[in-house]
């Protein structure tokens, strides 16, 4: 993962500044609620980044709206990648909290062109839990789950 870890004030992080156009960034696609830009990183040519407009640290700052839109963003530029870069595999990475891996904490998520051995790793223990605990898991999450709206 990057070692870049944006510690600026909510408001003024990096891409709130980019936002409004206070630094410079390599734009893909904007709407209402939404901006892609190429990730200065380009773990792999075509890396883009997209995030809400309005500043919102994590997905669970984010409105439904704005989640619907930055998922609609992503494909659309999943798809303007497919067709430019032709990658083999296209991975969608989101990352919330510091222990989540996020690294600037403003709400975005990374659409990124996959090819062989490109030297990018995820990979997590299994802990395999038995069926019962997982029927917990699952009861406790019906539980707290919000109603659809
Ligand atoms: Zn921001």
């Amino acid at each position: 993962m990057p070692l870049f870890v944006d510690t600026s004030p909510p408001g003024q992080c990096i891409f709130c500044r980019l936002v409004a156009g206070e630094i410079p960034a390599a734009r893909v696609y904007e709407d209402t609620l939404t901006i892609a830009f190429m990730d200065i990183g380009q773990v792999n040519p075509g890396h883009v980044l997209v995030a809400t407009k309005r500043h919102a640290a994590t997905l669970l700052d984010i409105t439904p709206q704005e989640a619907a839109a930055v998922m609609q963003t992503a494909q659309r530029v999943a798809s303007a990648i497919q067709a430019t870069f032709d990658p083999p595999g296209i991975t969608l990475l989101q990352a919330n909290g510091r222990e989540g891996d996020q690294t600037v904490f403003h709400f975005h998520l990374h659409v990124v062109p996959r090819h062989a051995q490109d030297g990018i790793a995820l990979s997590w223990p299994r802990k395999n839990p038995d069926a019962t605990t997982l029927q917990d898991y699952a009861a406790q999450l019906t539980r707290a789950i919000a109603p659809t709206p």
